[in-house]
């Protein structure tokens, strides 16, 4: 898919369209979380980023901080996008809900899986973010991101790492989850990594075709043609 680079107006209108739309979610009270939370965590990132990645919500951290991926996930995440030349704030990164779900056991606070219709409730949100965004592609981290656009019947083990069909026909690649790496050791640890690291290569290869679609020029020697990442010995 080509499309041109979007011009600087263009970068502040999806801006201001971005920040009215996450002064709505602060006011947003829809479900019982929104009286729960710390803070609303809205997103971040490039508004004309060509990669957008989505996560399930808010953690503890998150919900503290307002911010996406925080803590050891975060890192995780930012260097799983480093491993494919990306910088974390050259991509959009957001949720499929904007609130913690959380409950209380005694003193504590404890996360737990959003509810379906708190799922529903805040699907619009980030519907508006994918249509202001309009990525060139979509990487949903985890199981429940990838039931949010795929459905309750997407299983991550069988299906990952294939090309989907997301929103408005955006490419929709599938990967586990930062914090499910993070809790993986041994053998189960190596083979995560390796099964991440394909899907990374598979999203650094569509937007390698886009860029090369967006600057259209005589085609590279081959001794520059781009080769594949080097996966990292950090990731
Ligand atoms: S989870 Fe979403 S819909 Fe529910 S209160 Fe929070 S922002 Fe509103």
């Amino acid at each position: 898919m080509s499309e041109r680079e979007p011009t600087l107006a263009e970068r502040a209108s999806r801006e201001r369209a971005l920040a009215q739309l996450a002064r709505t979610v602060e006011a947003c009270r829809k479900c019982e979380i929104g009286y729960a939370r710390t803070k609303t965590v809205f997103g971040e990132g490039d508004p004309c980023a060509h990669l957008m990645c989505v996560g399930e919500g808010p953690g503890e951290m998150e919900d503290a901080t307002g911010r996406p991926f925080v803590g050891r996930a975060g890192e995780l995440l930012t260097k799983m996008l480093g491993a494919i030349g990306l910088e974390r704030n050259e991509v959009y990164i957001c949720n499929t809900i904007k609130c913690r779900a959380s409950y209380r056991e005694g003193t504590k606070v404890r996360n737990r899986a959003p509810t379906p219709q708190e799922l529903t409730n805040c699907r619009p949100y980030l519907d508006e973010q994918i249509a202001i965004i309009r990525p060139q592609v979509i990487l949903a981290l985890g199981a429940p991101a990838a039931k949010s656009f795929l459905g309750p019947a997407f299983q991550i083990t069988r299906m990952r790492g294939r090309w989907y069909e997301g929103p408005h026909g955006i490419p929709l690649m599938v990967t586990f989850h930062p914090a499910y790496v993070l809790r993986q050791g041994g053998m189960a640890l190596t083979e995560t990594k390796r099964l991440v690291w394909a899907d990374l290569k598979a999203v650094w290869a569509r937007l390698d075709e886009l860029e090369r679609q967006l600057e259209p020029q005589a085609p590279p020697a081959a001794s520059e043609q781009p080769g594949e990442p080097e996966r990292p010995t950090l990731f």
